[in-house]
């Protein structure tokens, strides 16, 4: 169970969330195929070593329990996968999965009309691969995050704008400089033993 389950920000399935709309998952779609070019193309990852390291990006209709939250526009949960029993050999597989808070997103751009859509999620997947690639490589390890959680966001958004503005993304500016704005609400990870993955 995560630490957001049990601060009470996990929210009720009774409750209805609003989720994106047609129009608004191609978008994301589009945000994310560029987020994963940029990201990549940064960390010279070749497609290979992106297939090993293993995540889905989901919107909130594919989430259920703590992978939902009020309190982000996404968040990070890892999922162990343990070695079969016939066949030791095989290793522990880490399985990120980044979920997408569409209502949280949708409620900040009705707040702030002056953000946009595209560079926002352009934004914030672009920061959850990065903090994905520094998982993979131990840069930064996953289980001991939550205590160096502010050094590591820093880090992570310093990374996420040189990424976004060596790139001209339209409309990233002023995304990639308030982050003192969105520093609490980009992404919340959960701390404690992981999930496991069926
Ligand atoms: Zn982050």
């Amino acid at each position: 169970m995560s630490c957001l389950a049990r601060l009470g920000y996990n929210i009720p399935m009774a409750r209805r969330l609003r989720t994106f709309d047609q129009h608004q998952m191609l978008v994301v779609n589009e945000a994310v195929a560029l987020a994963e070019e940029l990201t990549s193309n940064h960390f010279k990852y070749s497609s290979s070593q992106w297939r090993r390291s293993r995540y889905d990006i989901t919107t909130l209709k594919d989430l259920s329990g703590p992978e939902i939250t009020d309190a982000a526009f996404a968040q990070i949960l890892r999922y162990v996968g343990q070695p079969t029993a016939g066949d030791p050999a095989r290793a522990r597989i880490d399985y990120y999965k980044v979920c997408l808070q569409d209502h949280g997103i949708l409620r900040a751009l009705e707040r702030d009309r002056a953000l946009e859509f595209f560079p926002l999620m352009v934004y914030v997947v672009t920061h959850e691969l990065t903090h994905i690639v520094r998982f993979s490589r131990f840069i930064q390890g996953f289980d001991a995050y939550p205590e160096h959680r502010a050094q590591e966001e820093a880090r992570v958004h310093a990374i996420t704008r040189e990424i976004l503005l060596g790139a001209r993304v339209p409309g990233v500016v002023p995304i990639a400089n308030s982050y003192l704005d969105l520093v609490d609400t980009v992404a919340v990870f959960p701390p404690g033993p992981s999930h496991e993955a069926g």
